[in-house]
């Protein structure tokens, strides 16, 4: 009967050692991924905008939230962002003349259906 006992306890033992085993593992897992995730995220480089703090990847030099600048620009990249701004300007420019132009055509077609 004693004999019985200690062996049930031993088996109770060893099962509760397995399962601890395999907790640690698995929590040892859980540690290891979100590591992983932490080094990635910190591998990306986040930049915090000074401007509004939203959290963006350094490969964007200007923040998409709110357009301000994340790093300094080398004299190049100035010019090629003050390119870029002119060419959007007169995009828009463009885009509002073609808007006109579209009102002014349909305020004409509906002139000529009166
Ligand atoms: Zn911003």
């Amino acid at each position: 009967m004693v004999q019985s006992a200690s062996t049930s306890g031993i088996i109770t033992g060893i099962i509760i050692v397995i399962v601890g085993i395999i907790f640690i593992s698995f929590v040892r897992k859980i540690g290891k991924t979100q590591k992983k995730i932490k080094e990635n995220i910190s591998g990306y480089n986040a930049v915090k905008c000074p401007n509004c703090g939203n959290l963006t990847g350094t490969l964007n030099s200007l923040c998409p939230n709110c357009g301000s600048r994340l790093r300094n620009f080398s004299e190049k990249e100035e010019k090629e962002l003050k390119d870029e701004e002119e060419l959007r300007e007169e995009q828009s420019i463009k885009d509002e003349i073609k808007r006109l132009e579209e009102k002014k055509q349909l305020e004409k077609d509906k002139g000529e259906i009166e």
